[in-house]
């Protein structure tokens, strides 16, 4: 299909909001005929993650449980005024209007996606750049913030996720319950992981430290990073 740029901005939020204006490179929407939104593909084949994040994983993770939120998302935004809003713009006005069901489902399909671009294969190592600079000017060094970061993520008690956010001129790490988002907090989020137990399951079981220490190793895009920081 010939992605639309109403589509587009419709997806990816572009510009909806002062927190996320910065051009994020996700990858195009799965043609959703006449859906309100669009599952984006994976920036990657499903096998690129591996042996880290295995196929299967993937397999259920986004096209069961990351679509899904979708399809959600779709049934309950058809015919309402949130039908014609950025995704961004739903997260936001459902936040504000307590309207946790839509929130819920929005806000999956937005972290997801931010999920599968905070990863790629021959990732990890260490950002550069004014991304390292900031790392270091909020955590000490790399090594502080890794070890903030691992123990956010692995400390999350039950479903949620581990962010690196920019909150101001600092950076912090944080973590969220279940969908919750740094978008309606007031911060732009740099990176994330999933620690819901769909994420890992499948390959690591009951060890989510080893799944966040084989991502933080082997997995992390900091060039999707740093092209997110203000
Ligand atoms: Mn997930």
């Amino acid at each position: 299909m010939v992605m639309q740029r109403r589509e587009f901005v419709r997806l990816m939020g572009a510009g909806a909001l002062s927190l996320t204006a910065a051009p994020y490179v996700f990858s195009k929407p799965i043609d959703g005929g006449a859906d309100p939104f669009m599952l984006p593909e994976l920036p990657y084949a499903d096998t690129a993650l591996a042996p880290v994040i295995s196929a299967n994983t993937i397999s259920f993770h986004y096209g069961k449980h990351h679509a899904g939120y979708f399809s959600k998302l779709n049934k309950a935004v058809k015919g309402t005024k949130h039908a014609d809003m950025t995704l961004e713009e739903v997260v936001a006005a459902a936040h504000k209007d307590n309207n946790g069901g839509l929130f819920n489902n929005a806000a999956q399909a937005w972290n997801h996606t931010f999920y599968w671009h905070s990863m790629k294969a021959g990732g990890g190592g260490k950002p550069s750049g004014k991304l390292a600079d900031a790392i270091n000017g909020s955590f000490g060094d790399f090594d502080q913030f890794t070890a903030a970061f691992s123990k956010t993520c692995g400390g999350q008690f039950g479903s949620g996720w581990g962010w690196l956010v920019q909150d101001g001129a600092e950076l912090k790490v944080i973590g969220t319950s279940n969908a919750d988002t740094p978008l309606v907090h007031g911060m732009k989020p740099l990176l994330v992981i999933d620690v819901w137990e769909h994420a890992y399951y499948l390959d690591y079981q009951n060890r989510r430290g080893d799944y966040i220490a084989a991502i933080l190793d082997k997995l992390v895009n900091w060039e999707f990073a740093a092209s997110n920081l203000g």
